[in-house]
């Protein structure tokens, strides 16, 4: 630890490294980050998101991935995230941060727009056009990968909304229903996600995608709009484009293949 503070980036660097990849001051950010993989940064995870503030400046709206694990009533005040990393973690948990109220899918947001980004929307899909990250796609927003893949990004989902993806798969999650915590079912467009990696080499070619590094993660920025706008073309294409090939041993692709009805699949 002692050799990881010596070799730490500063606040300011961290922003600067932002600044350099294309973070634009004023605008809507959402954020996917592996803290492990950005780290050492001076703060830790608070100057990380100290930088990301920084670099949008005052005008500007940071949004991370709130998610919970759906096993307990969901209080937007209280209950921990479920895989979404220090960074948001302790980001909802700051004052001023807002954070919205899905009992699953839940993301915080801090800036001028947080409260519209993060205002009520429906129980299903998650992550379709009325949710956090439609909103941040549908008011031109970016999104930043650091440290995790086209595999953990949350726009993907709102891409495979609006090209209406054939699959949907059921996730119980606990909600209260007249004062009782009863357990639904949402379906969502889920499956491994590995085959939303297929994303960098098609926003690459289209000069779509900058990547750097910011502090010792390898770093992604694209505009909402041109990830969207790419996923749905190829989806158009081959709705099951981005599902692992049927044998490849692949459990939750394998669900999402067989949850397609048989008349989206007799084209294929
Ligand atoms: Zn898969």
């Amino acid at each position: 630890m002692v050799q990881d503070e010596a070799r730490a980036l500063g606040v300011a660097a961290i922003e600067a490294q932002l600044a350099a990849l294309g973070v634009r001051p004023g605008g809507v950010l959402l954020v996917h980050t592996s803290f492990r993989a950005v780290r050492p940064v001076e703060g830790g995870p608070l100057g990380l998101i100290a930088a990301l503030r920084g670099a949008l400046g005052p005008g500007g709206t940071l949004v991370m991935p709130t998610m919970t694990d759906g096993e307990a009533v969901f209080d937007p005040r209280s209950t921990p995230t479920a895989g979404m990393g220090i960074t948001a973690e302790l980001f909802w948990r700051q004052p001023g941060v807002l954070r919205s109220t899905h009992p699953g899918g839940s993301f915080a947001a801090a800036g001028p727009l947080a409260a519209r980004i993060c205002a009520p929307q429906p129980l299903a899909p998650p992550h379709g056009v009325d949710s956090p990250p439609g909103r941040v796609h549908e008011l031109g927003g970016q999104v930043l990968l650091l440290g995790v893949t086209h595999g953990e990004s949350t726009t993907m989902h709102v891409a495979e909304s609006i090209a209406r993806a054939p699959y949907s798969v059921e996730h119980p999650c606990v909600v209260e229903v007249d004062g009782v915590a009863t357990t639904v079912t949402i379906p969502e467009t889920d499956h491994c996600c590995a085959g939303f990696r297929r994303m960098d080499a098609w926003l690459s070619e289209r000069g779509m995608q900058r990547e750097g590094k910011v502090g010792g993660a390898h770093a992604r920025l694209s505009e909402a709009r041109d990830v969207v706008s790419v996923a749905v073309s190829h989806l158009a294409d081959d709705p099951l484009v981005f599902l692992c090939h049927s044998g490849a041993g692949c459990a939750e692709c394998d669900v999402a293949r067989a949850s397609v009805p048989l008349d989206a699949r007799g084209a294929r």
